[in-house]
Protein backbone atom coordinates (compact mmCIF):
# COMPACT_ATOMS: atom_id res chain seq x y z
CA UNK A 1 0.00 0.00 0.00
CA UNK A 2 1.29 3.51 -1.21
CA UNK A 3 2.46 5.48 1.88
CA UNK A 4 1.08 9.09 2.38
CA UNK A 5 4.54 9.94 4.10
CA UNK A 6 6.58 9.13 1.51
CA UNK A 7 4.49 10.81 -0.94
CA UNK A 8 6.94 12.53 -4.16
CA UNK A 9 6.98 15.98 -4.21
CA UNK A 10 6.04 16.17 -8.00
CA UNK A 11 2.22 14.77 -7.49
CA UNK A 12 0.08 17.44 -8.05
CA UNK A 13 -1.96 18.31 -5.09
CA UNK A 14 -5.32 15.95 -4.34
CA UNK A 15 -6.00 12.66 -3.29
CA UNK A 16 -4.48 10.42 -5.67
CA UNK A 17 -0.12 10.49 -5.43
CA UNK A 18 2.96 8.45 -6.11
CA UNK A 19 4.79 7.52 -3.59
CA UNK A 20 8.92 6.92 -2.99
CA UNK A 21 8.48 3.04 -3.77
CA UNK A 22 7.74 3.72 -7.61
CA UNK A 23 10.19 1.61 -9.90
CA UNK A 24 9.30 3.82 -12.64
CA UNK A 25 8.43 0.68 -15.18
CA UNK A 26 5.86 2.88 -17.01
CA UNK A 27 2.78 1.27 -16.56
CA UNK A 28 0.49 3.49 -14.85
CA UNK A 29 1.18 6.12 -17.64
CA UNK A 30 1.13 4.03 -20.29
CA UNK A 31 -2.57 3.14 -18.96
CA UNK A 32 -3.39 6.32 -17.69
CA UNK A 33 -1.27 9.41 -19.88
CA UNK A 34 -3.86 11.85 -18.34
CA UNK A 35 -3.44 11.72 -14.79
CA UNK A 36 0.27 9.97 -14.68
CA UNK A 37 3.53 10.82 -16.47
CA UNK A 38 7.26 10.16 -16.27
CA UNK A 39 9.73 12.87 -14.08
CA UNK A 40 12.43 10.94 -15.33
CA UNK A 41 12.91 8.52 -12.48
CA UNK A 42 9.72 8.38 -11.03
CA UNK A 43 5.92 8.48 -12.06
CA UNK A 44 3.73 11.45 -10.58
CA UNK A 45 0.30 12.41 -10.55
CA UNK A 46 0.25 15.00 -13.34
CA UNK A 47 -3.16 16.05 -13.04
CA UNK A 48 -6.32 14.76 -10.57
CA UNK A 49 -8.72 12.39 -12.50
CA UNK A 50 -12.67 14.50 -12.22
CA UNK A 51 -15.14 12.58 -12.10
CA UNK A 52 -16.51 8.72 -12.26
CA UNK A 53 -14.83 7.85 -15.56
CA UNK A 54 -11.88 9.23 -15.04
CA UNK A 55 -11.58 7.84 -11.45
CA UNK A 56 -12.15 4.73 -12.65
CA UNK A 57 -9.30 4.76 -14.95
CA UNK A 58 -6.63 6.14 -11.85
CA UNK A 59 -7.91 3.15 -9.92
CA UNK A 60 -6.69 0.49 -12.50
CA UNK A 61 -3.46 2.32 -12.74
CA UNK A 62 -3.24 1.63 -8.98
CA UNK A 63 -4.52 -1.62 -9.83
CA UNK A 64 -2.16 -2.62 -12.15
CA UNK A 65 0.83 -0.92 -10.59
CA UNK A 66 3.30 -3.84 -10.00
CA UNK A 67 4.71 -2.35 -6.26
CA UNK A 68 1.63 -0.54 -4.78
CA UNK A 69 3.25 2.85 -5.49
CA UNK A 70 -0.16 4.44 -6.50
CA UNK A 71 -2.17 5.86 -3.42
CA UNK A 72 -5.54 6.94 -2.86
CA UNK A 73 -8.24 7.52 0.13
CA UNK A 74 -9.43 3.81 1.00
CA UNK A 75 -13.24 5.22 0.06
CA UNK A 76 -12.40 5.34 -3.37
CA UNK A 77 -10.03 2.49 -3.63
CA UNK A 78 -12.80 0.56 -2.37
CA UNK A 79 -14.52 1.18 -5.50
CA UNK A 80 -11.30 -0.05 -7.82
CA UNK A 81 -13.28 -2.15 -10.32
CA UNK A 82 -12.64 -5.73 -9.89
CA UNK A 83 -13.32 -6.16 -13.97
CA UNK A 84 -11.43 -3.22 -15.05
CA UNK A 85 -8.60 -6.08 -16.74
CA UNK A 86 -8.36 -7.51 -19.13
CA UNK A 87 -9.13 -4.14 -21.12
CA UNK A 88 -9.69 -4.72 -24.69
CA UNK A 89 -7.39 -2.88 -27.07
CA UNK A 90 -8.59 -3.93 -30.64
CA UNK A 91 -10.50 -6.34 -32.22
CA UNK A 92 -8.68 -8.32 -34.77
CA UNK A 93 -10.10 -11.42 -37.50
CA UNK A 94 -7.70 -13.21 -35.38
CA UNK A 95 -8.87 -12.66 -32.25
CA UNK A 96 -9.73 -10.00 -29.75
CA UNK A 97 -6.72 -8.25 -28.17
CA UNK A 98 -6.75 -7.22 -24.23
CA UNK A 99 -4.28 -5.87 -22.18
CA UNK A 100 -4.38 -7.63 -18.98
CA UNK A 101 -2.80 -4.86 -16.34
CA UNK A 102 -2.16 -6.52 -12.77
CA UNK A 103 1.74 -6.27 -13.42
CA UNK A 104 4.94 -8.07 -11.56
CA UNK A 105 7.29 -6.41 -9.84
CA UNK A 106 9.04 -9.82 -11.04
CA UNK A 107 9.20 -8.28 -14.40
CA UNK A 108 9.59 -4.94 -13.78
CA UNK A 109 6.25 -4.28 -14.60
CA UNK A 110 6.14 -5.70 -17.93
CA UNK A 111 2.72 -5.84 -19.82
CA UNK A 112 1.06 -8.73 -20.71
CA UNK A 113 -1.73 -9.19 -23.53
CA UNK A 114 -4.30 -11.98 -23.73
CA UNK A 115 -5.75 -12.48 -27.64
CA UNK A 116 -9.42 -14.15 -27.29
CA UNK A 117 -10.13 -16.60 -30.01
CA UNK A 118 -13.45 -18.32 -31.34
CA UNK A 119 -13.12 -21.65 -30.26
CA UNK A 120 -12.84 -22.10 -27.00
CA UNK A 121 -10.34 -25.05 -25.83
CA UNK A 122 -6.87 -26.15 -27.69
CA UNK A 123 -4.50 -24.75 -29.48
CA UNK A 124 -7.31 -22.77 -30.94
CA UNK A 125 -8.24 -21.00 -28.27
CA UNK A 126 -6.58 -17.81 -26.05
CA UNK A 127 -3.49 -17.24 -25.84
CA UNK A 128 -1.80 -15.61 -22.90
CA UNK A 129 1.66 -13.80 -24.12
CA UNK A 130 3.70 -12.89 -21.24
CA UNK A 131 2.81 -13.38 -17.62
CA UNK A 132 1.08 -10.97 -15.52
CA UNK A 133 0.73 -10.99 -12.02
CA UNK A 134 -0.89 -13.75 -10.26
CA UNK A 135 -4.69 -12.33 -9.59
CA UNK A 136 -7.94 -14.18 -8.66
CA UNK A 137 -9.97 -11.43 -10.06
CA UNK A 138 -8.22 -11.48 -13.55
CA UNK A 139 -7.93 -15.35 -13.63
CA UNK A 140 -11.88 -15.02 -12.93
CA UNK A 141 -12.51 -12.50 -15.79
CA UNK A 142 -9.77 -15.14 -18.24
CA UNK A 143 -12.09 -17.90 -17.64
CA UNK A 144 -15.56 -15.73 -18.25
CA UNK A 145 -13.68 -15.45 -21.90
CA UNK A 146 -12.71 -19.06 -22.19
CA UNK A 147 -10.13 -19.74 -19.92
CA UNK A 148 -6.41 -20.17 -21.74
CA UNK A 149 -5.32 -22.53 -24.61
CA UNK A 150 -1.45 -21.48 -24.09
CA UNK A 151 0.57 -19.06 -22.64
CA UNK A 152 3.63 -17.50 -24.55
CA UNK A 153 6.54 -16.43 -22.94
CA UNK A 154 8.39 -13.96 -25.24
CA UNK A 155 11.77 -13.98 -22.93
CA UNK A 156 13.09 -14.40 -19.81
CA UNK A 157 12.44 -11.91 -18.40
CA UNK A 158 8.85 -11.70 -18.42
CA UNK A 159 7.48 -14.68 -17.20
CA UNK A 160 6.31 -13.56 -13.58
CA UNK A 161 4.19 -15.55 -12.49
CA UNK A 162 3.95 -18.55 -15.50
CA UNK A 163 3.73 -21.10 -13.24
CA UNK A 164 0.66 -20.52 -11.58
CA UNK A 165 -1.52 -19.45 -14.21
CA UNK A 166 -0.20 -22.48 -16.44
CA UNK A 167 -1.57 -24.62 -13.76
CA UNK A 168 -4.73 -22.81 -12.99
CA UNK A 169 -5.57 -23.09 -16.59
CA UNK A 170 -3.70 -26.39 -17.77
CA UNK A 171 -1.94 -24.14 -20.14
CA UNK A 172 0.96 -25.13 -21.77
CA UNK A 173 3.82 -22.69 -22.24
CA UNK A 174 5.64 -21.92 -24.90
CA UNK A 175 9.29 -20.30 -24.45
CA UNK A 176 12.10 -20.56 -27.04
CA UNK A 177 15.17 -23.15 -25.71
CA UNK A 178 17.51 -20.29 -25.31
CA UNK A 179 15.65 -18.54 -22.80
CA UNK A 180 14.26 -21.90 -20.88
CA UNK A 181 15.71 -22.31 -17.68
CA UNK A 182 13.71 -19.18 -16.63
CA UNK A 183 10.81 -21.09 -16.99
CA UNK A 184 11.70 -24.55 -15.98
CA UNK A 185 8.38 -27.10 -16.54
CA UNK A 186 7.77 -25.18 -19.98
CA UNK A 187 5.60 -27.81 -22.28
CA UNK A 188 7.12 -26.71 -25.52
CA UNK A 189 10.41 -25.16 -26.15
CA UNK A 190 11.13 -23.56 -29.83
CA UNK A 191 14.43 -24.37 -31.28
CA UNK A 192 16.39 -22.51 -33.77
CA UNK A 193 15.17 -19.39 -35.49
CA UNK A 194 11.90 -20.81 -37.89
CA UNK A 195 8.59 -19.16 -37.47
CA UNK A 196 6.85 -21.59 -35.72
CA UNK A 197 2.60 -21.18 -36.03
CA UNK A 198 0.77 -21.63 -32.84
CA UNK A 199 -2.52 -22.08 -35.10
CA UNK A 200 -3.63 -20.39 -38.15
CA UNK A 201 -3.61 -16.75 -36.81
CA UNK A 202 -0.93 -17.09 -34.39
CA UNK A 203 2.89 -16.74 -35.49
CA UNK A 204 6.30 -17.14 -33.16
CA UNK A 205 9.16 -15.62 -34.79
CA UNK A 206 12.55 -16.02 -32.80
CA UNK A 207 14.15 -12.58 -32.48
CA UNK A 208 17.68 -13.07 -30.79
CA UNK A 209 19.35 -10.15 -29.45
CA UNK A 210 17.67 -8.57 -26.31
CA UNK A 211 18.27 -12.17 -24.90
CA UNK A 212 19.05 -15.48 -26.22
CA UNK A 213 15.66 -16.21 -26.63
CA UNK A 214 14.08 -13.47 -27.41
CA UNK A 215 10.59 -14.22 -29.50
CA UNK A 216 7.75 -11.79 -30.96
CA UNK A 217 4.51 -13.17 -31.75
CA UNK A 218 2.25 -11.92 -34.68
CA UNK A 219 -1.75 -11.95 -34.79
CA UNK A 220 -2.87 -12.41 -38.36
CA UNK A 221 -1.74 -12.43 -42.50
CA UNK A 222 -2.61 -8.63 -42.74
CA UNK A 223 -2.92 -5.84 -40.68
CA UNK A 224 -1.04 -7.61 -37.96
CA UNK A 225 -0.47 -7.46 -33.92
CA UNK A 226 2.86 -7.59 -32.95
CA UNK A 227 3.57 -8.33 -29.77
CA UNK A 228 6.93 -7.76 -29.58
CA UNK A 229 8.35 -9.08 -25.67
CA UNK A 230 11.72 -6.36 -25.12
CA UNK A 231 12.88 -6.53 -28.71
CA UNK A 232 10.72 -3.66 -29.61
CA UNK A 233 8.87 -0.59 -28.35
CA UNK A 234 6.98 2.79 -29.31
CA UNK A 235 8.29 5.88 -27.83
CA UNK A 236 6.03 8.87 -28.33
CA UNK A 237 8.43 11.75 -27.96
CA UNK A 238 9.89 10.81 -30.87
CA UNK A 239 7.46 9.15 -32.60
CA UNK A 240 9.22 6.11 -33.53
CA UNK A 241 9.78 2.51 -33.00
CA UNK A 242 12.89 1.71 -31.21
CA UNK A 243 15.28 -0.89 -30.90
CA UNK A 244 17.44 -0.34 -27.60
CA UNK A 245 21.28 -1.09 -27.07
CA UNK A 246 21.25 -0.10 -24.09
CA UNK A 247 18.74 -2.43 -23.12
CA UNK A 248 20.21 -4.98 -25.24
CA UNK A 249 21.33 -7.87 -22.96
CA UNK A 250 22.94 -10.41 -25.29
CA UNK A 251 23.91 -9.46 -28.65
CA UNK A 252 22.84 -6.04 -30.13
CA UNK A 253 24.19 -6.83 -33.35
CA UNK A 254 22.15 -10.09 -33.32
CA UNK A 255 19.32 -7.60 -32.16
CA UNK A 256 20.07 -5.70 -35.45
CA UNK A 257 19.63 -8.40 -37.83
CA UNK A 258 16.43 -9.24 -35.83
CA UNK A 259 14.87 -6.21 -36.56
CA UNK A 260 15.33 -6.50 -40.19
CA UNK A 261 13.44 -9.88 -40.19
CA UNK A 262 10.46 -8.07 -39.39
CA UNK A 263 10.74 -5.65 -41.63
CA UNK A 264 8.29 -7.31 -44.58
CA UNK A 265 5.30 -7.53 -41.32
CA UNK A 266 1.77 -5.70 -41.93
CA UNK A 267 1.74 -4.52 -38.55
CA UNK A 268 -1.54 -2.61 -37.34
CA UNK A 269 -0.48 -2.79 -33.71
CA UNK A 270 2.81 -2.68 -31.95
CA UNK A 271 2.41 -4.00 -28.54
CA UNK A 272 5.64 -4.31 -26.50
CA UNK A 273 6.52 -6.21 -22.43
CA UNK A 274 8.16 -2.47 -22.14
CA UNK A 275 7.18 0.93 -23.61
CA UNK A 276 4.31 2.58 -25.51
CA UNK A 277 1.95 0.33 -27.82
CA UNK A 278 0.67 2.40 -30.78
CA UNK A 279 -1.65 1.25 -33.48
CA UNK A 280 0.35 2.14 -37.20
CA UNK A 281 -1.94 3.65 -40.41
CA UNK A 282 -1.63 0.70 -43.24
CA UNK A 283 2.33 0.99 -45.29
CA UNK A 284 3.47 2.73 -41.92
CA UNK A 285 5.25 0.36 -40.45
CA UNK A 286 8.06 -0.76 -42.95
CA UNK A 287 9.21 2.91 -43.15
CA UNK A 288 8.47 3.23 -39.60
CA UNK A 289 11.12 -0.07 -38.90
CA UNK A 290 13.84 1.02 -41.51
CA UNK A 291 14.18 4.77 -39.58
CA UNK A 292 14.38 2.32 -36.76
CA UNK A 293 17.24 0.14 -38.31
CA UNK A 294 19.02 3.72 -39.32
CA UNK A 295 19.55 4.87 -35.73
CA UNK A 296 20.06 1.55 -34.77
CA UNK A 297 23.17 1.17 -37.16
CA UNK A 298 23.70 4.57 -36.46
CA UNK A 299 23.04 6.41 -39.31
S1 LIG B 1 3.03 1.71 -12.17
FE1 LIG B 1 3.79 2.06 -10.11
S2 LIG B 1 5.97 1.52 -10.17
FE2 LIG B 1 5.28 1.73 -12.27
S3 LIG B 1 5.76 3.87 -12.84
FE3 LIG B 1 3.65 3.85 -12.07
S4 LIG B 1 3.78 4.30 -9.88
FE4 LIG B 1 5.82 3.73 -10.55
Amino acid sequence: MARSDQRLSANVAGPFFVDASCIDCGTCWQWDPEHFAPTGTTSRVQRQPQGEEEIRCALLALQACPVAAIGAPPELVRHTPADGFPALITRHDGGDVYYCGWASRRSFGASSWLVVRPGGHGISGNVLIDSPRWSLPLARRIAELGGLAAIVLSHRDDVADHARWAEHFGAPRWIHAADADAAPGAEHLVEGREPVALNPDLTLIPTPGHTAGSMVAVLGQRAQVLFSGDHLWWQPVQGEVVASRRYCWWNWEEQVRSVERLLDLDVAWLLPGHGDRHAFAHGEWRAALTRTLSLAKGG
